[in-house]
């Protein structure tokens, strides 16, 4: 299982706090290149780890916007890498540059092992589009969808955001009959959350934005649970829906805490078991740091990682590892439900999941 991050964006979202650089047009070309030697020589440099994460084999390429990256430069890392072939490949595309750079870009992608998209849509309201500074409209995410399908992309995942304070629930069910009308295999959407250092942060702070009511933003993920069911997507993580046998693969592994090597500036990567690493966020050359999980790390990271599941986590486990007084009223209150043999928390509880995980934890 391989992450892969690319620190490239050609402007800043107001709601983001990713780790990304946006390099002036004119220094574009040598910063990709220099990015792309220094992946190949992280690569180099941890071979034996790529080798020993390969029981899954997965790539993900993340960022920034990975569709930044001048397909050169890609095609030279991912050869480079040569860890294929993959069960799943994910790249994360911006809907203006799968336009602007048309059907051979994606028939490139496609050659290259590429056998899924992820695309940041986020929202189909055009209004609601320039106030996350994001750089397409709706009409440019449709167009994008049409290139990328003729292009021969099978499996496409599309990235929503909810729980903006001027966000109606007329507009909100718009956005959503208008991306299904897409045809996704996959969705993910995420509340928006005021991320220390992102443009939102301040703009709450000199009080141009005020964040909606919780009751606002249940209100939209209970609509947008229903209109999934509705249409056929099964709900099987808290923020992720697909049709069925379309799960992330690669994302589902992380929510399992199985083994991955996280390559680039940024990046993270974890042994499977107590060992945890991540690369400093520098474009200039990345340093990397490790850590050892102490045995409540790893049971507060399972209950967390595993709750968020439509799966939840095994009764055993979990008894084994919460005090009985608060998972029995839990239980009893209907925020837990026992399945079989796993304890989860039901969809129309899935809300306020992080308030059922601290109770526990
Ligand atoms: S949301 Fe994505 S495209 Fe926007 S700034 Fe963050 S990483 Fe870049």
């Amino acid at each position: 299982m391989i992450y892969l991050h690319v620190p490239f964006c050609k402007s800043f979202c107001a709601y983001c706090d990713f780790y990304s650089e946006v390099c002036p047009a004119n220094e574009s070309e040598r910063a990709q290149k220099l990015f792309a030697d220094r992946m190949c020589r992280e690569i180099d440099g941890r071979r034996d780890e790529i080798e020993a994460s390969r029981g899954l084999r997965t790539l993900y390429i993340g960022g920034g916007t990975p569709s930044v990256l001048n397909i050169g430069e890609l095609q030279r890392i991912v050869r480079h890498l040569d860890a294929g072939p993959y069960e799943e490949f994910t790249i994360e595309v911006n809907p203006e540059d799968i336009v602007l750079r048309g059907p051979a870009y994606v028939e490139a992608l496609l050659e290259l092992g590429v056998s899924r998209i992820s695309m940041g849509v986020q929202s189909m309201d055009d209004g609601v589009l320039r106030w996350m500074r994001r750089r397409h409209d709706s009409a440019r995410a449709t167009e994008a969808v049409r290139i990328l399908r003729e292009a021969g992309v099978r499996n496409l995942s599309l990235d929503l955001i909810f729980g903006l304070s001027q966000l109606s629930p007329a507009h909100w069910r718009s956005t959503l009959d208008q991306v299904l009308a897409l045809c996704p295999e996959h969705l993910s959407a995420y509340q928006l959350s005021i991320e220390p250092g992102s443009a939102l942060a301040e703009m709450v702070r000199q009080g141009t934005y005020v964040e909606a009511p919780d009751e606002q933003c249940r209100g939209q993920y209970e609509a947008l649970c229903e209109r999934m069911e509705a249409a056929g997507f099964r709900h099987y993580e808290i923020s992720n829906f697909a049709l069925p046998g379309r799960e992330a693969v690669h994302n589902s592994a992380y929510w399992r805490r199985l083994p991955y090597v996280g390559l680039g500036p940024g990046a993270h990567s974890f042994d499977g078991k107590r060992q945890r690493s991540w690369n400093s966020e520098a474009l200039s050359g990345w340093q990397r740091s490790t850590e050892t999980l102490t045995d409540e790390a790893v049971r507060l990271e399972t209950l967390m990682l595993g709750l968020r599941t439509a799966e939840g986590l095994p009764a055993a486990w979990l008894r084994a590892h919460s005090e009985t007084r608060p998972l029995q009223a839990l239980l009893a209150e209907g925020s837990l439900c026992q399945v079989q043999d796993r304890i989860r928390i039901p969809e129309d509880h899935f809300f306020v999941s992080d308030d059922i995980i601290r109770t526990l934890s």
